[in-house]
């Protein structure tokens, strides 16, 4: 039998509380990572005992006896699935766990969660400060939407270089926005000083997390005030979801959950919120193999005649390794970058030669997945002087490292490069 019992609607601005659905079980921040990881956010099933939550696929949830003082663009109760629904909150529970935030948003994609992040916050006449590295939606949301459509200022900045963030600050910034390990470069950004610039001058800290996840770095635990992650990646961990999420101070995140999905419709369907808390569950162990296998590959990778350069925080020589060591807790992540002493069809035939290695956009999967970007990146100008003859990024799996080596070994043979 289902009961509103639970539900407390006193007027139309409040919301519909999830009564039913509250934990009975916590897991806080007495439990650690790995802990947190695995039970937070489950629990049993009231209605059928079952020690996992179900799916719930409805895309709509029985209306109290009288709905007049229902508010239709609520995002708190369950309602309408594009309004919020029980997967999703199940998830959001666990990452605003394991990012330590107060709460979290969970979106359709990495992108839905940067879109929704810069349409709550931005308006025309504000300024906005970003990485010169960094994801492609970023740059063509901020430097050509926001920027041409909705007279936002925009600033691209490197910011790995503390005193050209600094310089970039005007009255009207309202955001600073960085990636790192940045996207596809691997650039390194001090967290903890670009918070303190950021909150000097009374603008928010966003952090895209991506490459190196919550069990490698917790922006908001070093000062950022949003953490912005897509779950496809290491999240899910298995490549066959799409998601993201916003974590930070609930203040902020019940406006941006509000237009976000309700107004901007950026809603992740209840099976995929799912399979990201299935996938999410083995986070920590993935990590560990990820961090592992990508440095012993850079390490071989450097060790190469033929390699142009290898790019991997967790090498020493890498230029933001001092900070990356200061700021990542456990690891460096599983993405790295590298070039060839080759022509521009070496490359491809290169990658046609392996036989682990997948050829394929995305990073944080279970697999191994390698991408060549070419010579003629429209942002070339924007990445260091090494990144200019075409590169890979490659997404170090979770198989045998050995067998990632010989793989990439026997395809340089191939191509005569060793
Ligand atoms: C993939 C990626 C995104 C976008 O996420 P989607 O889930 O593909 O929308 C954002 N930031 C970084 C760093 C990424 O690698």
């Amino acid at each position: 039998m289902k009961s509103f019992d639970n539900f407390q609607i006193n007027q139309k601005q409040s919301s519909i509380k999830w009564g039913e659905f509250v934990l009975k079980r916590t897991y806080g921040d007495e439990f650690g990572f790995e802990t947190r990881a695995v039970h937070t956010g489950n629990d049993v099933d009231g209605e059928t005992g079952a020690i996992k939550r179900p799916i719930t696929m409805a895309n709509s949830y029985e209306l109290p006896y009288d709905p007049t003082n229902v508010n239709w663009s609520s995002a708190d109760g369950n309602l309408y699935t594009r309004n919020g629904g029980s997967n999703q909150k199940y998830l959001q529970e666990k990452l605003a766990s394991l990012e330590g935030g107060e709460d979290c948003i969970v979106l359709a994609s990495g992108v839905a969660a940067l879109s929704g992040l810069f349409f709550a916050l931005l308006k025309s006449g504000d300024h906005v400060i970003f990485s010169s590295v960094t994801y492609i939606a970023v740059y063509r949301l901020l430097n050509e939407l926001f920027n041409n459509k909705f007279n936002v200022e925009t600033t691209i900045v490197d910011t790995t270089d503390i005193n050209a963030v600094r310089s970039a600050v005007k009255p009207n910034t309202k955001l600073i926005h960085i990636e790192t390990p940045g996207n596809p470069t691997l650039s390194i950004s001090d967290i903890r000083a670009i918070a303190d610039i950021a909150h000097e001058n009374g603008a928010l800290l966003s952090v895209d997390n991506t490459f190196a996840s919550p069990y490698n770095q917790r922006p908001i635990e070093l000062g950022a005030d949003f953490t912005v992650e897509s779950l496809t990646k290491y999240i899910n961990g298995h490549g066959d979801a799409m998601g993201g999420a916003i974590i930070g101070k609930r203040e902020y995140l019940d406006v941006i959950r509000a237009q976000s999905q309700v107004n901007l419709g950026g809603t992740i369907s209840p099976f995929n919120a799912w399979l990201i808390m299935r996938g999410s569950v083995t986070l920590p162990l993935r990590m560990r193999q990820h961090n592992e296998n990508a440095l012993k590959v850079a390490k071989w990778l450097q060790k190469q005649k033929n390699i142009s350069f290898v790019a991997y925080p967790g090498l020493e020589n890498h230029k933001g390794h001092d900070i990356a060591k200061s700021q990542m807790s456990n690891g460096f992540g599983g993405v790295l970058s590298f070039g060839l002493k080759a022509d521009h069809d070496t490359h491809n035939k290169f990658v046609q030669n392996l036989r682990v290695i997948t050829s394929a956009v995305s990073l944080g999967h279970d697999e191994s997945l390698i991408v060549f970007l070419g010579e003629d990146d429209e942002r070339q100008y924007l990445y260091p002087e090494e990144f200019h003859n075409g590169f890979f990024r490659f997404s170090v799996g979770i198989e045998d490292a050995e067998d990632i080596i010989n793989d990439l070994k026997q395809a340089l043979e191939k191509v005569n490069l060793i």
